[in-house]
């Protein structure tokens, strides 16, 4: 057991009174009334609130680093967008379902999704630092599936009973919520388990709180045996500054790779323009495009739909002008398919 336990990561005994790590009171001094961060954004009241209703059904959180990439005064920003809670969230579509990607059907034990071959994802806990309105999770019943320590060890049974996982998905939420300590001890359960290969960790923290990415965390990370793939969620471009650039950096420099996910959004990011911004910022930043999701179709997030046919043609046009390697593979979550599925199944035809 121990062979495998991370051995380089230094664990500070820290005395009660030891001030919080600097990202835990960023975490606090969140924004989460919509009235302050209008104010903050120099906008008037917003009609599109209407009285409130959906921010009570899915709270409204966001941390001031991504409120402060939104461009002041502009109520259109694709930053705000992906957060603002509108009264349309709470309009009753037909095809919109509390579970459209049929997570509850594959949970193997509570918290561990068991869907794909090869690959166990793990919720690590249900928070998150920022509530994204087109959330297919926004559903979910995470006061069901937090990982507490009893549940940790029976996914780990799990998964050290399974000899096909060769790759453990640390999810949620957001598993970088987790604290240092607690998030190094899940690391050495999981590479105590001699067929796991793979660490990849399902993050936004890099992006909405690049202040997480501390060098201890990138020591815990770097030092596992297993090898770590970081995949964070960017959807446009101005989400990128050199904060979240110099995160991005020290876990590269920690041997972290790194992928992004997007989501495809109308509004925010259903232009080929936004798109091909945004595939060329992430490289800038070393972090390759790995999927385009076309919108999961939850309860409350039909604002956010692209038509199927507008989102091929925008990808069609991506193709044309990028590198093969920055373009994303545009999928649609299917419940029941063995793999998340290519929306984009179509040849050239000049
Ligand atoms: C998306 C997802 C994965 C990972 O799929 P990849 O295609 O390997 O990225 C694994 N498990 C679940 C439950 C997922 O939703
Ligand atoms: S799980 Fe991801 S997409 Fe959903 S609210 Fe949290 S950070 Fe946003």
């Amino acid at each position: 057991m121990e062979s495998h336990a991370i051995t380089n990561v230094k664990r500070k005994k820290s005395p009660a009174s030891a001030p919080q790590p600097h990202w835990k009171d960023e975490m606090a001094s969140s924004f989460s009334c919509v009235g302050d961060l209008l104010d903050y954004l120099g906008l008037p009241v917003d009609p599109r609130l209407g009285n409130g209703e959906p921010s009570r059904r899915f709270p409204f959180r966001v941390t001031a680093a991504f409120a402060g990439r939104m461009k002041k005064g502009d109520p259109d920003d694709p930053l705000l967008l992906q957060v603002l809670p509108v009264d349309q969230e709470l309009l009753e579509r037909p095809g919109y379902f509390a579970d459209p990607v049929g997570d509850l059907l594959s949970v193997a034990v509570p918290g561990l999704l068991h869907k794909y071959h090869g690959r166990a994802l793990l919720i690590a806990t249900g928070a998150c630092a920022i509530n994204c309105r087109y959330c297919f999770r926004r559903e979910f019943p995470y006061a069901g599936s937090q990982l507490t320590r009893s549940r940790q060890s029976e996914a780990l049974a799990h998964i050290a009973d399974d000899a096909s996982i060769a790759e453990v998905i640390l999810s949620g939420g957001d598993p970088l919520l987790l604290d240092d300590r607690r998030l190094a001890d899940l690391l050495d359960g999981i590479a105590a388990i001699p067929q796991v290969r793979r660490l990849r960790i399902h993050t936004r923290l890099p992006i909405v709180l690049p202040s997480r990415i501390t060098s201890d965390l990138a020591r815990i990370l770097g030092g596992t045996r297993l090898k770590p793939v970081l995949v964070v969620h960017a959807n446009h471009a101005n989400e990128l500054d050199a904060k979240v650039g110099k995160a991005l950096q020290a876990l590269h420099n920690a041997g972290v790779a790194l992928l992004n996910q997007s989501v495809l959004l109308k509004g925010v990011n259903d232009t080929e323009d936004a798109l091909a911004e945004l595939s060329e910022t992430l490289c800038d930043h070393g972090v390759l495009p790995y999927y385009l999701h076309l919108l999961d179709k939850a309860c409350g997030t039909g604002h956010f739909d692209v038509q199927e046919i507008s989102a091929l043609a925008l990808y069609e046009g991506l193709q044309r002008r990028l590198p093969g390697y920055l373009v994303p593979r545009l999928v649609r979550e299917t419940a029941g398919a063995p793999y998340k599925v290519n929306a984009f199944q179509g040849n050239y035809l000049p």
